[in-house]
Protein backbone atom coordinates (compact mmCIF):
# COMPACT_ATOMS: atom_id res chain seq x y z
CA UNK A 1 0.00 0.00 0.00
CA UNK A 2 1.38 3.23 0.85
CA UNK A 3 4.85 2.13 1.90
CA UNK A 4 7.97 2.70 -0.19
CA UNK A 5 9.75 -0.45 -0.20
CA UNK A 6 13.27 -0.66 -1.71
CA UNK A 7 13.58 -3.51 -4.73
CA UNK A 8 16.15 -5.45 -3.37
CA UNK A 9 14.45 -6.64 -0.34
CA UNK A 10 11.34 -6.89 -2.47
CA UNK A 11 13.62 -8.74 -4.59
CA UNK A 12 14.66 -11.63 -1.58
CA UNK A 13 12.73 -14.86 -1.89
CA UNK A 14 10.67 -14.95 1.46
CA UNK A 15 8.51 -17.50 3.79
CA UNK A 16 5.80 -16.59 6.13
CA UNK A 17 4.18 -18.93 8.27
CA UNK A 18 1.80 -16.23 10.59
CA UNK A 19 -0.63 -14.37 8.00
CA UNK A 20 -4.08 -14.18 8.49
CA UNK A 21 -6.39 -14.56 5.48
CA UNK A 22 -9.03 -11.93 6.77
CA UNK A 23 -6.15 -9.55 8.04
CA UNK A 24 -4.87 -9.54 4.49
CA UNK A 25 -7.28 -8.48 2.36
CA UNK A 26 -7.25 -6.05 -0.44
CA UNK A 27 -9.33 -2.26 0.62
CA UNK A 28 -10.64 -2.21 -2.95
CA UNK A 29 -12.22 -5.66 -2.58
CA UNK A 30 -13.35 -5.28 0.99
CA UNK A 31 -15.63 -2.61 -1.16
CA UNK A 32 -16.27 -4.42 -4.39
CA UNK A 33 -17.14 -7.50 -2.36
CA UNK A 34 -20.02 -5.67 -0.06
CA UNK A 35 -21.36 -4.12 -3.03
CA UNK A 36 -21.70 -7.46 -4.60
CA UNK A 37 -23.23 -9.26 -1.77
CA UNK A 38 -25.00 -6.37 -0.44
CA UNK A 39 -22.86 -5.65 2.95
CA UNK A 40 -24.07 -2.26 4.18
CA UNK A 41 -21.41 -1.87 7.05
CA UNK A 42 -18.65 -0.43 5.97
CA UNK A 43 -17.83 2.53 7.71
CA UNK A 44 -16.34 4.75 4.51
CA UNK A 45 -17.39 3.86 1.06
CA UNK A 46 -13.69 4.88 -0.78
CA UNK A 47 -10.53 3.05 -1.15
CA UNK A 48 -8.35 5.07 0.37
CA UNK A 49 -10.50 6.20 3.23
CA UNK A 50 -11.05 2.48 3.94
CA UNK A 51 -6.82 1.18 3.70
CA UNK A 52 -6.90 4.03 6.33
CA UNK A 53 -9.63 3.18 8.87
CA UNK A 54 -8.70 -0.01 9.16
CA UNK A 55 -4.93 0.93 9.51
CA UNK A 56 -5.98 3.86 12.41
CA UNK A 57 -8.79 1.37 13.94
CA UNK A 58 -5.84 -1.30 14.37
CA UNK A 59 -3.73 2.10 15.58
CA UNK A 60 -6.07 3.24 18.33
CA UNK A 61 -4.61 0.94 21.03
CA UNK A 62 -8.68 0.07 21.44
CA UNK A 63 -9.65 -3.81 21.39
CA UNK A 64 -12.98 -3.03 20.59
CA UNK A 65 -11.85 -1.40 17.44
CA UNK A 66 -9.50 -3.86 16.59
CA UNK A 67 -11.65 -6.51 16.09
CA UNK A 68 -14.22 -4.06 14.43
CA UNK A 69 -12.00 -4.35 11.68
CA UNK A 70 -11.89 -8.01 11.46
CA UNK A 71 -15.57 -7.86 11.58
CA UNK A 72 -15.74 -5.71 8.17
CA UNK A 73 -13.00 -8.05 6.14
CA UNK A 74 -14.89 -11.31 7.69
CA UNK A 75 -18.64 -9.84 7.05
CA UNK A 76 -17.82 -9.96 2.85
CA UNK A 77 -16.22 -13.01 3.14
CA UNK A 78 -19.23 -14.96 3.54
CA UNK A 79 -19.70 -16.64 -0.16
CA UNK A 80 -17.54 -19.31 -2.02
CA UNK A 81 -17.06 -16.30 -4.37
CA UNK A 82 -15.44 -14.17 -2.16
CA UNK A 83 -13.61 -16.81 -0.28
CA UNK A 84 -11.95 -17.77 -3.74
CA UNK A 85 -11.21 -14.46 -4.60
CA UNK A 86 -9.90 -13.32 -1.23
CA UNK A 87 -7.68 -16.50 -1.25
CA UNK A 88 -6.49 -16.01 -5.04
CA UNK A 89 -5.49 -12.29 -4.24
CA UNK A 90 -3.51 -13.13 -0.95
CA UNK A 91 -1.52 -16.06 -3.16
CA UNK A 92 -0.83 -13.42 -5.72
CA UNK A 93 0.00 -10.15 -3.58
CA UNK A 94 2.41 -12.41 -1.33
CA UNK A 95 4.15 -13.66 -4.44
CA UNK A 96 4.44 -10.11 -5.86
CA UNK A 97 5.76 -9.36 -2.89
CA UNK A 98 8.91 -12.27 -2.93
CA UNK A 99 7.24 -14.72 -0.60
CA UNK A 100 7.97 -18.19 -2.13
CA UNK A 101 5.90 -20.20 0.72
CA UNK A 102 3.30 -19.35 2.88
CA UNK A 103 0.92 -20.78 5.21
CA UNK A 104 -2.18 -18.75 5.85
CA UNK A 105 -4.61 -19.09 8.04
CA UNK A 106 -8.33 -18.47 8.56
CA UNK A 107 -10.88 -19.74 11.02
CA UNK A 108 -13.50 -21.79 8.82
CA UNK A 109 -16.28 -21.54 11.44
CA UNK A 110 -16.17 -17.73 10.79
CA UNK A 111 -17.38 -17.96 7.00
CA UNK A 112 -20.92 -19.40 7.94
CA UNK A 113 -23.18 -16.96 8.17
CA UNK A 114 -24.98 -17.41 4.75
CA UNK A 115 -25.29 -20.79 4.41
CA UNK A 116 -21.82 -22.51 3.58
CA UNK A 117 -21.05 -25.90 5.33
CA UNK A 118 -16.89 -25.73 7.04
CA UNK A 119 -16.42 -28.43 4.34
CA UNK A 120 -17.20 -25.64 1.30
CA UNK A 121 -15.74 -22.95 3.04
CA UNK A 122 -12.35 -25.01 3.03
CA UNK A 123 -12.32 -25.72 -0.73
CA UNK A 124 -13.31 -22.08 -1.61
CA UNK A 125 -10.07 -21.02 -0.10
CA UNK A 126 -8.26 -23.97 -1.37
CA UNK A 127 -9.35 -23.14 -4.31
CA UNK A 128 -8.43 -19.52 -4.71
CA UNK A 129 -4.98 -20.42 -3.54
CA UNK A 130 -4.99 -22.81 -6.57
CA UNK A 131 -5.94 -19.76 -8.72
CA UNK A 132 -3.47 -17.15 -7.00
CA UNK A 133 -0.59 -19.44 -7.04
CA UNK A 134 -1.13 -20.46 -10.70
CA UNK A 135 -1.60 -16.54 -11.58
CA UNK A 136 1.25 -16.07 -9.80
CA UNK A 137 3.45 -19.06 -11.49
CA UNK A 138 2.44 -17.12 -14.96
CA UNK A 139 3.49 -14.29 -13.65
CA UNK A 140 7.35 -15.49 -13.52
CA UNK A 141 6.94 -15.16 -9.33
CA UNK A 142 6.56 -19.12 -8.00
CA UNK A 143 5.00 -19.37 -4.72
CA UNK A 144 3.30 -22.20 -2.65
CA UNK A 145 0.65 -21.05 -0.72
CA UNK A 146 -0.85 -23.77 2.33
CA UNK A 147 -3.70 -23.41 4.52
CA UNK A 148 -4.01 -23.49 8.92
CA UNK A 149 -7.45 -24.12 9.75
CA UNK A 150 -7.69 -21.91 12.90
CA UNK A 151 -10.52 -22.56 16.02
CA UNK A 152 -11.54 -19.81 17.76
CA UNK A 153 -10.19 -19.48 21.57
CA UNK A 154 -13.61 -18.68 22.65
CA UNK A 155 -15.88 -21.13 20.96
CA UNK A 156 -16.41 -24.77 20.86
CA UNK A 157 -15.55 -25.89 17.64
CA UNK A 158 -11.79 -26.64 17.66
CA UNK A 159 -12.27 -30.57 17.42
CA UNK A 160 -14.55 -30.26 14.09
CA UNK A 161 -11.94 -28.46 12.72
CA UNK A 162 -9.34 -30.34 14.12
CA UNK A 163 -10.61 -33.17 12.38
CA UNK A 164 -11.40 -30.79 9.23
CA UNK A 165 -7.58 -30.11 9.29
CA UNK A 166 -6.60 -34.11 9.10
CA UNK A 167 -9.27 -34.66 6.94
CA UNK A 168 -7.63 -32.23 4.21
CA UNK A 169 -4.37 -32.49 4.81
CA UNK A 170 -3.86 -34.26 1.57
CA UNK A 171 -5.34 -31.18 0.22
CA UNK A 172 -2.76 -28.46 1.04
CA UNK A 173 -4.00 -27.72 4.57
CA UNK A 174 -0.72 -27.94 6.26
CA UNK A 175 -2.38 -27.56 9.87
CA UNK A 176 -4.41 -26.06 12.52
CA UNK A 177 -4.37 -23.43 14.99
CA UNK A 178 -5.89 -21.73 17.99
CA UNK A 179 -6.58 -17.71 18.06
CA UNK A 180 -8.78 -15.34 19.45
CA UNK A 181 -8.29 -13.18 23.09
CA UNK A 182 -5.67 -15.39 25.21
CA UNK A 183 -6.80 -14.07 28.66
CA UNK A 184 -9.70 -16.50 30.10
CA UNK A 185 -9.32 -18.59 27.43
CA UNK A 186 -6.06 -20.45 28.13
CA UNK A 187 -4.94 -23.40 25.19
CA UNK A 188 -5.63 -25.84 27.67
CA UNK A 189 -9.24 -25.61 26.67
CA UNK A 190 -8.63 -27.03 23.52
CA UNK A 191 -6.72 -30.32 24.93
CA UNK A 192 -8.92 -32.31 23.51
CA UNK A 193 -8.16 -30.92 19.90
CA UNK A 194 -4.83 -31.16 20.10
CA UNK A 195 -4.67 -34.82 21.73
CA UNK A 196 -6.52 -35.66 19.02
CA UNK A 197 -4.16 -33.76 16.59
CA UNK A 198 -0.86 -35.80 18.14
CA UNK A 199 -2.64 -39.21 17.76
CA UNK A 200 -2.79 -38.42 14.11
CA UNK A 201 0.62 -37.62 13.75
CA UNK A 202 -0.81 -33.88 12.45
CA UNK A 203 0.73 -30.02 12.86
CA UNK A 204 -0.39 -27.40 14.75
CA UNK A 205 1.16 -24.35 16.09
CA UNK A 206 -1.10 -21.94 19.09
CA UNK A 207 -1.01 -18.43 19.64
CA UNK A 208 0.34 -17.91 22.63
CA UNK A 209 2.53 -15.37 24.81
CA UNK A 210 1.35 -12.13 22.19
CA UNK A 211 0.13 -10.20 25.40
CA UNK A 212 -0.71 -12.43 27.85
CA UNK A 213 2.27 -14.10 29.66
CA UNK A 214 4.80 -17.17 30.35
CA UNK A 215 1.58 -19.48 31.53
CA UNK A 216 0.02 -19.46 28.34
CA UNK A 217 3.09 -20.02 26.54
CA UNK A 218 4.30 -23.27 29.37
CA UNK A 219 0.17 -24.21 28.31
CA UNK A 220 0.84 -24.44 25.06
CA UNK A 221 3.84 -26.09 24.79
CA UNK A 222 3.66 -28.50 27.94
CA UNK A 223 0.53 -29.01 27.91
CA UNK A 224 -1.01 -29.04 24.30
CA UNK A 225 1.97 -29.72 22.64
CA UNK A 226 2.43 -27.36 20.19
CA UNK A 227 5.07 -27.41 17.46
CA UNK A 228 5.12 -23.66 17.03
CA UNK A 229 4.31 -20.34 18.95
CA UNK A 230 2.00 -18.03 17.76
CA UNK A 231 4.20 -14.40 18.55
CA UNK A 232 5.59 -16.09 21.66
CA UNK A 233 7.15 -12.57 22.34
CA UNK A 234 6.33 -12.58 26.13
CA UNK A 235 9.04 -15.48 26.38
CA UNK A 236 10.92 -12.20 27.26
CA UNK A 237 10.01 -12.68 30.54
CA UNK A 238 11.67 -15.36 31.30
CA UNK A 239 15.04 -13.57 29.91
CA UNK A 240 16.67 -12.16 32.77
CA UNK A 241 18.72 -9.47 31.89
CA UNK A 242 19.61 -7.76 34.73
CA UNK A 243 23.43 -9.06 34.90
CA UNK A 244 26.03 -8.91 32.41
CA UNK A 245 24.70 -11.65 30.38
CA UNK A 246 21.20 -12.98 29.60
CA UNK A 247 20.24 -15.62 31.84
CA UNK A 248 17.26 -17.85 30.06
CA UNK A 249 14.78 -19.30 32.53
CA UNK A 250 13.33 -22.94 32.71
CA UNK A 251 10.56 -22.32 30.04
CA UNK A 252 12.63 -20.21 28.08
CA UNK A 253 16.07 -22.46 27.98
CA UNK A 254 13.27 -25.20 27.10
CA UNK A 255 11.94 -23.24 23.61
CA UNK A 256 15.37 -22.68 22.69
CA UNK A 257 16.97 -25.70 23.45
CA UNK A 258 13.81 -27.49 21.82
CA UNK A 259 14.05 -24.84 18.71
CA UNK A 260 10.92 -23.93 19.06
CA UNK A 261 9.61 -22.34 16.30
CA UNK A 262 8.34 -18.43 17.11
CA UNK A 263 6.42 -16.38 14.97
CA UNK A 264 7.01 -13.17 15.20
CA UNK A 265 5.18 -10.56 13.79
CA UNK A 266 6.90 -6.66 14.55
CA UNK A 267 4.46 -4.33 13.31
CA UNK A 268 1.32 -6.63 14.87
CA UNK A 269 3.07 -6.22 17.89
CA UNK A 270 3.42 -2.58 18.25
CA UNK A 271 -0.09 -1.56 17.31
CA UNK A 272 -1.39 -3.99 19.99
CA UNK A 273 0.85 -2.49 22.49
CA UNK A 274 2.97 -5.82 22.89
CA UNK A 275 5.80 -4.21 21.98
CA UNK A 276 7.07 -0.50 22.27
CA UNK A 277 8.89 0.13 18.57
CA UNK A 278 10.23 -2.34 16.13
CA UNK A 279 13.62 -1.27 17.17
CA UNK A 280 12.66 -2.19 20.62
CA UNK A 281 10.97 -5.28 19.86
CA UNK A 282 12.52 -8.71 21.33
CA UNK A 283 12.60 -9.90 17.74
CA UNK A 284 16.35 -8.74 17.59
CA UNK A 285 17.59 -9.99 20.95
CA UNK A 286 15.94 -13.23 20.37
CA UNK A 287 17.36 -13.20 17.20
CA UNK A 288 21.21 -12.76 19.06
CA UNK A 289 20.26 -15.16 21.43
CA UNK A 290 19.76 -17.73 18.84
CA UNK A 291 15.85 -18.51 19.47
CA UNK A 292 13.91 -20.27 16.24
CA UNK A 293 12.84 -17.06 14.89
CA UNK A 294 10.67 -16.41 12.06
CA UNK A 295 9.78 -13.58 10.66
CA UNK A 296 5.83 -12.81 9.81
CA UNK A 297 3.14 -10.22 8.91
CA UNK A 298 -0.27 -10.98 10.62
CA UNK A 299 -2.50 -8.80 9.59
CA UNK A 300 -1.27 -7.01 6.18
CA UNK A 301 -4.16 -5.18 5.89
CA UNK A 302 -4.41 -3.80 9.36
CA UNK A 303 -0.83 -2.96 9.87
CA UNK A 304 -0.37 -1.69 6.91
CA UNK A 305 2.15 -4.01 6.40
CA UNK A 306 4.17 -6.85 4.16
CA UNK A 307 6.98 -9.11 4.34
CA UNK A 308 9.36 -6.80 2.91
CA UNK A 309 7.90 -3.69 5.18
CA UNK A 310 8.92 -5.91 8.04
CA UNK A 311 12.27 -6.47 6.76
CA UNK A 312 13.04 -3.28 5.96
CA UNK A 313 12.15 -1.86 9.27
CA UNK A 314 14.20 -4.15 11.20
CA UNK A 315 17.23 -3.11 8.41
CA UNK A 316 16.55 0.52 8.98
CA UNK A 317 15.41 0.66 12.85
CA UNK A 318 16.74 -2.23 14.25
CA UNK A 319 20.30 -2.93 12.31
CA UNK A 320 19.71 -6.05 11.03
CA UNK A 321 21.58 -7.04 7.58
CA UNK A 322 21.38 -9.00 4.93
CA UNK A 323 22.15 -12.49 6.69
CA UNK A 324 20.09 -12.07 9.71
CA UNK A 325 17.61 -11.65 7.05
CA UNK A 326 18.69 -15.02 5.03
CA UNK A 327 18.69 -16.37 8.48
CA UNK A 328 15.07 -15.54 9.34
CA UNK A 329 13.57 -17.10 6.51
CA UNK A 330 15.67 -20.49 6.62
CA UNK A 331 14.39 -20.85 10.08
CA UNK A 332 11.27 -20.20 8.87
CA UNK A 333 11.26 -22.68 5.96
CA UNK A 334 13.20 -25.37 8.07
CA UNK A 335 9.78 -24.60 10.63
CA UNK A 336 7.05 -25.15 7.71
CA UNK A 337 4.43 -27.73 8.07
CA UNK A 338 6.18 -29.40 4.95
CA UNK A 339 7.76 -32.62 4.32
CA UNK A 340 10.96 -32.40 4.97
CA UNK A 341 12.62 -33.05 1.30
CA UNK A 342 10.19 -30.18 0.19
CA UNK A 343 11.20 -27.79 2.80
CA UNK A 344 14.74 -28.56 1.84
CA UNK A 345 14.43 -28.22 -1.42
CA UNK A 346 13.47 -24.82 -1.58
CA UNK A 347 15.81 -23.72 0.97
CA UNK A 348 18.72 -25.45 -1.27
CA UNK A 349 17.23 -24.31 -4.76
CA UNK A 350 15.14 -21.16 -3.94
CA UNK A 351 16.25 -19.36 -0.64
CA UNK A 352 20.11 -19.87 -0.44
CA UNK A 353 20.57 -18.88 -4.44
CA UNK A 354 18.23 -16.00 -3.76
CA UNK A 355 20.16 -14.46 -0.95
CA UNK A 356 23.82 -15.22 -2.71
CA UNK A 357 22.67 -13.43 -5.63
CA UNK A 358 21.31 -10.40 -3.54
CA UNK A 359 24.74 -10.78 -1.71
CA UNK A 360 26.63 -10.45 -4.86
CA UNK A 361 24.45 -7.42 -5.87
CA UNK A 362 25.24 -5.47 -3.05
CA UNK A 363 28.81 -6.25 -3.41
CA UNK A 364 28.42 -4.54 -7.08
ZN1 LIG B 1 -2.07 -13.98 14.48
Amino acid sequence: MSHEVRPKIKALPKVLLHDHLDGGVRPATVLELAKEVGYDELPVDDVQGLADWFRDSADSGSLVRYLETFAQTVGVMQTRDALFRVASECAQDLAEDGVVYAEVRYAPEQHLEQGLTLEQVIEAVNAGFRDGEARAASAGRPIRVRALLTAMRHAAKSRDIAELAVRYRDQEVAGFDIAGAEAGYPPTRHLDAFEYLRRENAHFTIHAGEAFGLPSIWEAIQWCGAERLGHGVRIVDDIDLSGDAPTLGRLAAFVRDRRIPLEMCPSSNVQTGAAESVAAHPITMLKELRFRVTLNTDNRLMSDTSMSWEMQQLVDEAGWNLDDLRWVTVNAMKSAFLPFEQRLTLIEDVIKPGYDAAARNLGS
